[in-house]
């Protein structure tokens, strides 16, 4: 075995008053964006953790499926098809959403990556890109405000000083950002900023076929992400979604995936699917940020890290 972090946790007593102090504004932050969420009418669903559909994510191509009643299930890669689905029952919907995703093993260093992680993944009908930029810096205002006033001594103990950042937040569009800092635009810009930032219009192809296609501007999506600054990298990702048949079909085609893969999801949309739009926060990523982590390892008691092995 090349390495037991698993343990590493319960070594010293100075590495378990700290793991305690992390793990404490980790529950705070868990339940401030809760409370946040039932404010503004969110229903939390529970996960779903085995399913015959999931996210296609096609840069990770290692697939982590069981077999059980004579069908496969993908242990969940994200909820997203499952959000789109559920508010057709519930007009907003979050849940904190366990995810495996088999990165590759050097990925282990980038700080940023679990294979097992959760993601607070959020949905809600008929919303618009607009709205949920709004409601995503709310969010994450409202947290770090909270935490501050709720776990000063964890903080303070962990040696972070936490800036609740001002609203709006920066917007820059894919096309500029690339141009002005290159491909690893969003690690130069992170590091650059000093307060949260936003970055808009992806270019089609370089993003998963759910998100929508803006339609005034082919080629171009209806999707945001957030990124942290101070080098923390990217918050929270999210989309307008294609949700009529045919347009769900046309992507499909267009990204050379199999159809036949999600015709749980061809199905849904025959029947109807409502326009919607969402997003998600990787925990474990905010965790880090709020508590000045060097990796999102230290943000669990039993992490996943890729290319690890571990006893616990
Ligand atoms: N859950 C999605 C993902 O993991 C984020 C989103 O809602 O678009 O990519
Ligand atoms: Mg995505």
């Amino acid at each position: 075995m090349k390495s037991l972090k698993g343990v590493k946790v319960f070594t010293s007593e100075v590495e378990r008053a700290k793991k305690a102090a992390v793990l404490k504004v980790g529950s705070e932050t868990i339940g401030a964006a809760r409370e946040f969420l039932a404010e503004e009418g969110f229903v939390e669903l529970l996960p779903v953790i085995v399913a015959p559909i999931t996210d296609p994510l096609r840069h990770n191509t290692d697939r982590a499926v069981i077999e059980a009643y004579g069908g496969h299930w993908h242990l969940t890669r994200s909820m997203i098809f499952h959000k789109q689905a559920a508010v057709t029952v519930c007009e907003r919907i979050f849940s904190f959403s366990p995810n495996i995703r088999i990165e590759p093993p050097d990925w282990g260093k980038t700080g940023r990556h679990l294979w097992e992680f959760v993601q607070l993944d959020l949905e809600v009908r008929d919303g618009t890109r607009e709205e949920l930029m709004d409601l995503g810096e709310r969010l994450l205002v409202y947290v770090l405000e909270r935490v501050r006033e709720r776990c000063a001594d964890e903080l303070a103990f962990l040696g972070r000083n936490l800036r609740v950042p001002q609203r709006p937040f920066p917007v820059f569009t894919y096309g500029e950002a690339r141009k002005r800092y290159g491909d690893d635009f969003e690690v130069a810009l992170s590091r650059e900023m000093e307060t949260p930032f936003w970055i808009i219009d992806f270019p089609v192809d370089v993003r998963e076929f759910y998100d929508r296609e803006d339609p005034e501007r082919p080629g171009v999506l209806l999707d945001y992400d957030l990124i942290y600054p101070e080098g923390y990298g990217e918050a929270l990702s999210g989309g307008e979604r294609e949700h009529l048949l045919h347009r769900i079909q046309e992507r499909i085609a267009r990204q050379g995936l199999d159809p036949s893969q999600y015709r749980g999801l061809l199905e849904l949309a025959e029947r109807g699917l409502p326009p919607s739009a969402g997003f998600g926060i990787g925990i474990e990523r905010l965790i880090r940020y709020i508590c000045g982590l060097p990796h999102v390892a230290e943000a669990r008691l039993f992490p996943r890290v890729p290319g690890e092995l571990s006893v616990v």
